[in-house]
């Protein structure tokens, strides 16, 4: 039998109605000959319930015990879609990530898939079931406590059992009707993509595009699972939604198929850093170590250079997450306590944000960040930092000008058009 996997995300299972409205897109394709495994996550604001039941209840929670609340959520659903599909006709039954079993490794609340041996849902599908309903999010971990994936997660259940079973395809129901080439809020022309490339996907779900988890990309990538976004509030055929697959699927692709932009962005700069080997490693291994998430880099020249510094001196500029601001500046300034690194100042610009384009053409293609540059210069946006991957250009800019230079960057790149 040809099988598919149908993820439901929380709005698509966020009341029984719902539930109903999924279980009929499931009915559809079993009637087509497919076998379904069915991955469901907790109702719409569920898991937000239990994780605050835990944190009231304990705030130095011990781990085993959130994942066993907050995994509960997973589980009505999973019960209540498997007893829908039986009111349907269609023989279904539901499975906790124990029962599979979805093994994982033990970190609570972050664990990875280890193995998902098939046996036990295709004897249940040889002895005549259709579909198997798995509690998205969850696993058991190697001393048999729950375990969940991090928030998300159930994206990346889907995908891990797309591979695991071979499926045809994996289907990804959630409240928008595909992936579009920038946020359709920033801009009415941004356009659904019909067809986007793992690696270009990849880029934009870490951009923070949040239509799927980014494991879950990076998991469909190496196992090459096809991966289709599509709304569950929709009538859906074959052709709905966005196919999310290899490059060499796609016939025709723009040089930049995406614009991103991300808001919650800090930039910081140590002014007048010495310039010698070894100074990179001193500023960088203690913020990874209280956690900071560097992102963009820029060394440049300090305008002190051979003013009231004799020696070789430079700037260090990064960009974190906004949140992390502070974990960062004390990090910063407990390595300087400690005498590990020396700077004159340190400066925090909360006002930025990142701007992104994306597309796997740029490998092949010459021109693309002067035509970035140009299109900004032209709104009078000024660049802060710039930095590049093989099929990312981003910028950091003043926040204000975020959405202007979105909407340029989507005209200079002909975006609306498919
Ligand atoms: N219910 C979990 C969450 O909200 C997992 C998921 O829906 O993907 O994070
Ligand atoms: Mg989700």
């Amino acid at each position: 039998m040809p099988l598919l996997v149908m993820k439901f995300g929380g709005t698509s299972v966020a009341d029984l109605d719902r539930i109903k409205n999924a279980a009929q897109k499931v009915q559809r394709e079993v009637e087509r000959g497919y076998d379904v495994i069915v991955i469901v996550s907790a109702m719409s604001g569920k898991t937000n319930e239990l994780v605050g039941w835990v944190e009231q209840t304990s705030p130095l929670f011990d781990a085993r015990e959130y994942d066993a609340v907050v995994s509960s959520g997973e589980n009505v659903t999973a019960g209540l879609m498997a007893l829908t599909l039986q009111e349907m006709g269609v023989p279904a039954r539901s499975w906790q990530g124990w029962q599979v079993p979805i093994n994982t490794t033990a970190q609570h609340s972050a664990a990875r898939f280890v193995e998902i041996p098939r046996a036990n849902i295709d004897q249940k599908f040889a002895e005549g079931f259709k579909v198997a309903v798995v509690a998205g999010f969850q696993g058991i971990g190697p001393d048999g406590r729950i375990t969940t994936l991090g928030r998300g997660g159930s994206d990346t259940t889907a995908v891990a059992f797309a591979a695991a079973f071979g499926a045809e395809r994996c289907d990804i129901y959630t409240d928008v009707d595909g992936v579009y080439t920038t946020d359709p809020r920033i801009t009415t022309k941004a356009r659904k993509l019909d067809r986007i490339a793992f690696e270009e996907m990849l880029e934009l779900a870490s951009l923070g595009a949040k239509v799927l988890q980014t494991r879950s990309v990076e998991l469909a990538m190496r196992y090459k699972v096809r991966l289709r976004v599509l709304s569950s509030f929709e009538d859906t055929d074959e052709n709905s939604g966005t196919l999310i697959c290899a490059e060499e699927e796609i016939m025709e692709s723009k040089v930049v198929n995406g614009v991103a932009s991300s808001r919650d962005e800090a930039k910081i700069t140590l002014v007048t850093v010495e310039d010698r080997p070894g100074i990179s490693a001193a500023i960088f291994a203690p913020l990874a170590d209280a956690g900071v998430n560097v992102d963009m880099i820029v060394q440049n020249i300090s305008e002190k250079d051979y003013e009231d510094h004799p020696g070789s001196v430079t700037d260090m500029t990064f960009s974190v997450p906004i949140n992390q601001v502070d974990r960062a500046k004390r990090a910063m300034e407990e390595a300087k306590a400690a005498g590990q690194i020396a700077y004159d100042e340190l400066v925090v610009d909360t006002e930025v944000a990142k701007v992104s384009v994306v597309g796997i053409g740029m490998r092949s293609h010459t021109g693309v960040a002067a035509r970035m540059f140009k299109a900004l210069a032209d709104e009078n946006v000024n660049i802060k930092v710039i930095s590049t991957s093989e099929i990312k250009i981003s910028v950091l800019i003043d926040r204000k000008y975020m959405e202007l230079a979105v909407q340029a960057l989507h005209d200079a790149f002909g975006l609306e058009a498919a």
